[in-house]
């Protein structure tokens, strides 16, 4: 089985990836090959398995991910740092077993051209101002739903839902739902500009589509990537067709993973 390796440039999880290719190395089964791996092996943190995500959305579909985790405790890394031998075993005794998540597909129109531009988004796709507040209507599967003045606008997957999304009071949604989120950044709300105010989620034969006002400079967001700052002229967003495959070699209850991310009660009960 092929293994790619993307660690982030501290010092542990640079300890952590040398382990595993010498482990690898080692191995009968395993072998290196970073340009076409089965498996990606992300050593850091939530951003670095965002980044691995990136680095391989052309071949996305497939690769299975595993995230290690260097730093504080991870949403999408279930291995620690000295857990490597461990990994490696059950490298080792693969059996293709995977859990594949939803993603975002956004899909960006410009002002100044007719080009479209089509990326991918594991967490979220956010749209806000430069400066001053974020001015835009809302559609839903093309019927306009409302037109939204504040921060911005924040779009999520369902393993997302617990990113950006939770910060902004949107609800946490279980990803083995198929479902996208739009959640407010702070809205205006008043005799011209009336939002729902309440998160909405989005079945997967629905779409939203986002026509920021063109006098206003709103900038895009996919994860921790900020796209063109072209002037936009609307941004449509649905469940791709695509999902994102994590090896699953242990199972970790997705509410138990919120409990330990965010609450941190040991209750056997969950
Ligand atoms: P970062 O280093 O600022 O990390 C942000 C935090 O988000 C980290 O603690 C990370 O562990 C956590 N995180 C990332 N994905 C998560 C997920 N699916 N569930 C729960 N927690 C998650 O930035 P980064 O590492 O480059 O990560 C980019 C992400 O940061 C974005 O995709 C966005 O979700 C998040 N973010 C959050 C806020 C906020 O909460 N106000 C603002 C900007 C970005």
């Amino acid at each position: 089985m092929k293994i790619a390796i993307y660690s982030n440039s501290g010092e542990l999880s640079k300890r952590v990836s040398v382990k595993l290719k010498q482990r690898i190395e080692q191995s009968q089964r395993l072998e290196i090959d970073d340009l076409s791996p089965d498996i990606v092996i992300s050593v850091g943190g939530d951003g670095t398995l965002l980044s691995a995500f990136h680095h391989y959305i052309e071949i996305i579909d497939q690769v299975r991910l595993v995230g290690i985790h260097t730093g504080h405790l991870g949403f999408y890394t279930d291995w620690r740092d000295y857990e490597v031998d461990e990994l490696i075993n059950s490298l080792e005794n693969d059996n293709g077993q995977s859990e594949t998540y939803p993603l975002l597909e956004i899909t960006t129109k410009y002002l100044d051209g007719d080009d479209t531009d089509v990326v991918l988004a594991l967490n979220e796709s956010t749209i806000k101002e430069i400066s001053g507040t974020l001015t835009a209507d809302v559609y839903i599967k093309d019927q306009k739903f409302e037109s939204f003045r504040g921060d911005g606008l924040c779009i999520s997957t369902p393993s997302g839902s617990t990113a950006y999304n939770k910060s902004v009071g949107g609800a946490i949604i279980n990803p083995s739902l198929k479902a996208l989120q739009v959640s407010e950044i702070a809205s205006i709300n008043n005799r011209v500009f009336r939002t729902l105010g309440s998160p909405l989620i989005i079945s997967p034969d629905e779409w939203v589509k986002i026509i920021p006002d063109i006098h206003k400079k709103a900038v895009l967001t996919c994860d921790q990537q900020v796209r063109s700052g072209r002037p936009i002229k609307s941004i449509e967003y649905k469940i791709a067709e695509k999902r994102v495959a994590f090896a699953q070699y242990r199972h970790t209850h997705f509410w138990q993973r919120v409990n330990n991310a965010f609450i941190g009660v040991q209750d056997d009960s969950i």
